[in-house]
């Protein structure tokens, strides 16, 4: 009878797994042109799921198994994730899977995403990446990105705000090819830069640009320009914003947070000279100086 149950249980999820789940086309073998799927975390999916990530227990595993199941990852809860992890043992990833179901439909799928889920973990952890701006900089950030913003209609901030001094010296964060330059209305003077991973990182609100020009390579640390706070208008208009640079990272025009990301590259270098007191004490001064935060990649131009 259990046995039955168990057969029946397993043929159920293989028929849910065919009908809902919309990963089942992904059982094949991932090439390197697949993609990573960093927007299907949503705001602040990622790093829930990297801290409920362990040494034994990687996040990779939780999330994979997470996408199979749920077939999201915009919303993972901390309780669920746990629930998991407690019915996961094993010295392998193999193992680990094997003994959560029995299902090879579900093993492959769980594979498979965790295979293109530890292409995150090559760029997070990639040592050859650096912060956009030096750690001799003066700088503040918060984790904004959702937050909502208005000029140009009702959206959300599709990126980090770095604010700084004009001027400061902006950063390549990662090795990487220009592919966009040029006047956005949203984004002022902007650049952007794709890496080997085919992950775009988008650079607004420049003041002046460095020497490159699109179709140039870059290295990590590479200077692209200077922040200021252009855009919110026609070619030119400046000063609407506080300096601040924006910085923003996409797949597949997608956009996805890259705070963590940002926090993991700060660590690898060297800690900040904050200067600031806090993000609210520049936006105080900003909103008496009637300046307002900035917006994101204008998409039509930038598409
Ligand atoms: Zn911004």
């Amino acid at each position: 009878m259990k046995r039955s149950l168990k057969r029946l249980s397993i043929l159920s999820l293989c028929v849910t797994l065919m009908l809902f789940i919309p990963f089942a086309g992904a059982a094949a073998a991932p090439t390197l042109t697949q993609s990573i799927g960093i927007g299907l975390f949503g705001a602040s999916g990622l790093n829930t799921y990297l801290q409920a990530g362990t040494g034994t227990v990687p996040w990779t595993l939780l999330a994979a198994i997470d996408l199979v199941e749920t077939g999201t990852a915009a919303n993972p809860d901390a309780a669920r994730l746990e629930a998991i992890k407690s019915k996961l043992s094993g010295s392998s990833a193999r193992e680990r899977i094997s003994g959560y179901s029995d299902n090879p439909i579900f093993i492959s799928m769980v594979e498979n995403r965790m295979y293109s889920l530890s292409r995150i973990d090559l760029i997070m952890l990639d040592y050859s990446r650096v912060f956009p701006l030096a750690s001799s900089a003066a700088y503040y950030y918060t984790d904004d990105y959702g937050a909502a913003r208005d000029f140009g209609g009702e959206r959300t901030h599709e990126g980090i705000d770095i604010i700084c001094d004009k001027g400061t010296p902006v950063r390549s964060v990662c090795n990487g090819t220009v592919t966009k330059k040029g006047w956005l209305t949203l984004g002022g003077w902007r650049i952007g830069v794709e890496d080997e991973n085919g992950v775009y990182y988008y650079y607004a609100h420049l003041s002046q640009y460095g020497a490159f020009e699109v179709g140039d390579t870059v290295r990590a640390g590479d200077i692209l320009g200077y922040s200021g706070s252009t855009g919110y208008g026609p070619e030119g208009t400046d000063t609407v914003m506080i300096p601040h640079l924006h910085f923003g990272m996409y797949e597949n025009d997608v956009a996805f947070n890259p705070y963590v990301f940002l926090r993991q590259w700060e660590v690898t270098v060297q800690p900040p000279a904050i200067v600031y007191n806090s993000r609210d004490e520049q936006l105080r001064k900003a909103d008496t100086e009637g300046l307002r935060e900035c917006g994101t990649p204008d998409r039509g131009v930038e598409a």
